[in-house]
């Protein structure tokens, strides 16, 4: 068997993407030297953007599968070196695109992400739980789709969704991890050792907006902000990066916790966003027979959805109703989200209803706040 041509190599090389850039080597200036032996023997050289690279295993990997899949090759050696400054320079504009820095690419008018921004009136309701999943289904349903865990109190998306390196950084620019497909960013990933964040507005805004303008998300499909709870600095922050974000609120069926929904909810009332729906949390519990355990109550939900409905003057639905499912808490647990590990639980099925609605939506006016100051109610 004769051995491959380079044209035949390379075309093999073109097969293998960077993990974190999501784009082929061949097209990132990353294959420096590539040499063919009579005898089949294959040597690439890679340059790596940043030394110590994280992602050096996983490339050297698809390097040598690609490649020694090719017929003739007896053998393959990667070798990895590292991009100059120049080198790196370059990549960073040809991934910017003509980008200037600080600009957030989300709010440029002709901008195809939705962006959908997830608040709760208070904590533990499941706000991040639903944040991962709906990011998890839609990647799953082939959307490119990207999380920023905003919620800098309580930051658990990176846990959930079983990050467990740090993002590489290229000079200025942030390269997100990727998990089960999914792009995040967490604050949690640039604080050490898990200490809590005790951060005022204006440093919280800028690390938005850093999170929104330094790190490289490619073209995304969907971007899923994960709010604090409540109605505070990041949200109204959001508001400001990214006035064509959509709010999506997730409450339980409480009468007490629709209540601070709603006012999470409200907020767009001042900054003119979207609200696209609610989502009710820990639903009821099935029980072996069948039946229903309302633990939370019922109708929150729909609650909170008649009033925004009401409040914003626009129809504003009940998205769906995730039921309690141990299986979801163990998912969270585990880093695989329950629609991936569980796609057919009760949870699961809820979650992957609504992450459909939620992908394939056309943009629309329905929900928008007409920026309209009722008189009186
Ligand atoms: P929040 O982001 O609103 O603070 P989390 O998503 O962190 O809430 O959820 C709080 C806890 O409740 C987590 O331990 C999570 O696993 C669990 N949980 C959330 N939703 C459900 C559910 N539907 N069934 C079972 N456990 C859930």
């Amino acid at each position: 068997m004769t051995a491959p041509t380079l044209d035949e190599v390379r075309a093999a090389l073109a097969r293998v993407d960077d993990p974190e850039i999501r784009k082929p080597v061949t097209e990132l200036g990353m294959v420096d030297d590539v040499r063919v032996d009579p005898a089949g023997g294959v040597d690439v050289r890679l340059l790596l953007t940043v030394a110590g690279c994280p992602m050096k295993d996983t490339l050297t990997r698809d390097v040598t599968r690609e490649v020694g899949a090719l017929p003739g090759v007896t053998g393959v050696r990667v070798d990895l070196g590292v991009m100059s400054d120049e080198q790196r320079r370059g990549l960073r504009e040809q991934l910017r695109g003509g980008q200037t820095e600080r600009e957030v690419p989300f709010a440029k008018p002709g901008s195809l992400t939705r962006v959908y921004a997830v608040a709760s009136g208070k904590g533990g309701v499941g706000k991040s739980s639903v944040t991962v999943n709906l990011a998890a289904a839609m990647a799953a349903d082939g959307l490119r789709v990207g999380v920023v865990d905003a919620d800098v109190y309580g930051f658990s998306v990176p846990r959930m969704l079983g990050v467990e390196h740090r993002p590489t950084q290229v000079d200025d620019m942030i390269l997100p991890p990727v998990s089960h497909e999914v792009k995040v960013i967490s604050i949690g990933m640039f604080v050490p050792n898990n200490q809590p964040v005790v951060w005022r507005g204006p440093m919280l805004h800028r690390a938005l907006q850093q999170f929104l303008s330094d790190v490289f998300w490619g073209d995304l499909d969907v971007l899923l902000l994960d709010l604090p709870p409540g109605t505070g600095d990041i949200a109204i922050s959001t508001a400001q990066l990214i006035p064509n974000a959509e709010i999506l609120v997730v409450t339980t069926p409480q009468r007490a916790a629709a209540e601070v929904a709603e006012r999470a909810g409200s907020i767009s009332m001042q900054t003119h966003q979207q609200v696209v729906g609610v989502i009710e949390n820990m639903s009821w519990l099935e029980q072996p027979d069948g039946s229903r355990m309302e633990l939370f109550g019922a109708g929150g939900g729909q609650a909170v959805a008649d009033s925004l409905t009401r409040s914003v003057g626009a129809a504003v639905p009940l998205l769906g109703q995730v039921p309690i499912d141990v299986t979801l808490r163990e998912g969270g647990d585990s880093g695989t989200p329950v629609v991936l590990s569980h796609p057919d639980s009760p949870a699961a099925v809820a979650l992957r209803g609504v992450a459909r609605q939620l992908g394939r939506r056309a943009r629309g006016l329905a929900g928008r706040s007409l920026g309209l100051t009722p008189t009186g109610r």
